[in-house]
């Protein structure tokens, strides 16, 4: 079984339509592949369609903006609900903040002599609901400034950059818990890449597993190195935590994220879907009416 549980299509900002992104999974020999669109659910049902048609077992994800001191912590959601309300309405406000942002960043790079416009920027956002820094990025290439979006990032758009403008997240512990509501399982995705080491240091893991009952982390990506994967791993078993591994694939959208460089193992994969049927059969549904007779 090779399982690959964080993929982006072009829903967010990944490269391949999400029956394009299952396509490719099979082709590369996935037996599951979870769509991790960045705060939006719209590519699950094209995704799940297509691998019902490819025999490939879709798993139902979002990658959940959320925040702590002000530093981005991304949260992938399992199997949550898309109807939960209090879910939906803070999903809302970060795609609002998403668009809300652009302006700040599109006068940023004018004053740094790379301008791009808002229709070069939505030329690239397309039918996505999900504005993500990724498209800025393509519409600085498409107008020349860059090679890149690697170098977009590098020279202007990275957390504290020259160019980012912050936009609406949700505090980590409140993303925890409204995705536990709406029915998931909560996985903080690449808990160390990036600096982030600090941010969420194993005292805090802690405590969110404690008091916020998070479900795992995100161990084997490719924004963490061979010893940090280790010192991951090992949290994870003192923790209890669930440990996954996935690609973060983008499409062509950055290198090195190529489709099942990192897998998780199927007890895992067991675990996460025990859980999400223990959800479900707990929710809080109509009992049926007491005078029910049955239909002759
Ligand atoms: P946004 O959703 O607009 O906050 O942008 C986040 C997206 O940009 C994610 O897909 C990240 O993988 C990507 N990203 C964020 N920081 C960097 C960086 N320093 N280098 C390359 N990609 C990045
Ligand atoms: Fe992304
Ligand atoms: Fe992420
Ligand atoms: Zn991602």
């Amino acid at each position: 079984m090779r399982i690959d549980l964080h993929t982006h299509s072009s829903v967010s900002d990944g490269t391949d339509t999400p029956a394009q992104l299952v396509a490719k999974a099979r082709d590369v020999g996935l037996d599951v592949v979870g769509l991790t669109d960045h705060d939006t659910f719209d590519g699950l049902d094209e995704a799940v369609a297509a691998g019902e048609r490819l025999g490939v077992q879709v798993v139902r994800g979002m990658e959940l903006s959320c925040s702590r001191r002000s530093s981005s912590v991304h949260v992938l959601a399992y199997g949550a609900d898309p109807a939960s309300p209090e879910l939906a309405a803070e999903m809302a406000l970060v795609r609002d903040g998403r668009l809300g942002r652009l302006d700040g960043v599109l006068a940023k790079l004018a004053a740094l002599g790379v301008p791009v416009s808002e229709a070069e920027v939505m030329a690239q956002v397309g039918d996505s609901p999900s504005v993500g820094r990724p498209h800025i990025a393509d519409a600085l290439i498409k107008a020349g400034h860059v090679g890149d979006r690697q170098e977009a990032f590098d020279r202007f758009l990275a957390d504290g950059g020259p160019a980012h403008v912050p936009r609406y997240t949700i505090e980590l512990e409140r993303g925890i818990d409204l995705i536990h509501q709406a029915g998931g399982v909560a996985v903080i995705a690449h808990p160390w890449g990036r600096g982030r080491e600090h941010l969420l240091p194993p005292k805090v893991l802690h405590t969110l597993v404690d008091d916020h009952q998070l479900d795992g982390i995100e161990v084997d990506h490719q924004d963490h190195d061979v010893e940090t994967r280790r010192k991951l791993r090992r949290l994870a078993d003192s923790l209890d935590l669930l440990a996954t591994g996935s690609s973060d694939y983008h499409g062509t959208g950055k290198l090195d994220h190529d489709l099942g460089c990192n897998t998780t193992d199927p007890e895992v994969f067991d675990e996460i879907q025990r859980r999400l049927a223990r959800a479900d059969s707990s929710a809080d549904r109509p009992s049926p009416p007491l005078d029910h007779e049955p239909n002759t």
